[in-house]
């Protein structure tokens, strides 16, 4: 199922996602939350209340909704940094990385990303506050867990992958490399498109043959399987519960592709006016203009 954030002129609220854009609004059954953590946290019996209304309550038309990022989670974004071959070595060779970083790392990369920064399809992404010309895309598949955990082994991992979003990992580059520690410049307000919906685990055969694609204007610029993954969702599991206990909701953006501004010579940043397309096979398409 495509779970979905909307509003239709009044509050947000959670509904269910069908072909075509029109959407059930999961307030018809009184007892769901109106927010995605708290429906994630039901589990099953939130989707088998979910499937009711789908049943009884007709959907509202595409084109009264306005779809916004699927889930806040409670927490930051976590975030895996160089997690494909091809964009570890041109992330090497832009110059932008941290000195002395190996180019493949032999553990995870682990920040995250202040969840102030999240906003959903078609939002605008502001770049007006930085003055330094290397605002960035990075498309992303994302990792939505159901059950949270400690010590949640690769072997368990499935069970604690509620579903799958797309997620743009929009970073400032100079401030990546100025402040070492990637948090500050992968925050700032609008820097973590997500959406259109959250598709629930079981809706995908295998998440390792979706491919992630980003075009910027209608360009592509980022095209690889899952399977290119470096370190793989349960390894990513393993690794952050080892030390973290994840809670319902959270969302893992698992790395993104070869193909960003920075590693083109010269770069090619973003500017006002381009738009960005991250698109996942079997999530949609993320689209959010710059300005
Ligand atoms: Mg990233």
């Amino acid at each position: 199922v495509k779970l979905v954030t909307f509003t239709a002129g009044a509050d947000p609220r959670i509904g269910v996602l069908h072909d075509g854009g029109s959407v059930t609004d999961l307030s018809a059954d009184p007892d769901l939350p109106l927010e995605m953590v708290g429906f994630v946290e039901l589990g099953a019996a939130g989707l088998d209340a979910a499937a009711r209304v789908v049943g009884a309550v007709d959907p509202l038309p595409h084109d009264a909704v306005r779809l916004l990022a699927p889930i806040r989670p409670r927490s930051n974004v976590m975030a895996i940094g160089r997690n494909y071959v091809e964009h570890a070595k041109e992330f090497t060779a832009s110059g932008f990385d941290a000195p002395g970083a190996a180019t493949i790392p032999d553990h995870p990369i682990i920040f995250t990303k202040a969840n102030t920064s999240i906003i959903g399809p078609g939002d605008e992404i502001d770049i007006a506050f930085d003055g330094t010309g290397t605002c960035d895309y990075e498309g992303e598949l994302g990792v939505v867990l159901g059950p949270g955990g400690l010590h949640i082994a690769r072997d368990a991992a499935a069970h604690h992958v509620y579903g799958y979003t797309t997620i743009n990992d929009m970073t400032v580059r100079e401030l990546q490399r100025r402040h070492v520690q990637f948090f500050l410049g992968k925050s700032p307000a609008t820097f973590c498109p997500m959406g259109p919906c959250i598709v629930t685990a079981d809706e995908i055969d295998d998440i390792e043959r979706c491919w992630v694609r980003t075009t910027v204007n209608g360009e592509e610029r980022q095209a690889a399987p899952v399977a290119d993954l470096i370190f793989d969702i349960p390894t990513l599991i393993e690794t952050i519960s080892s030390a973290v206990r994840f809670e319902a909701g959270d969302v893992i953006a698992t790395g993104t592709p070869a193909g960003v501004g920075a590693g083109f010579d010269p770069p090619r940043f973003l500017a006002a006016g381009d738009v960005v397309e991250v698109s996942i096979d079997g999530l949609g398409t993320l689209r959010n203009p710059v300005v």
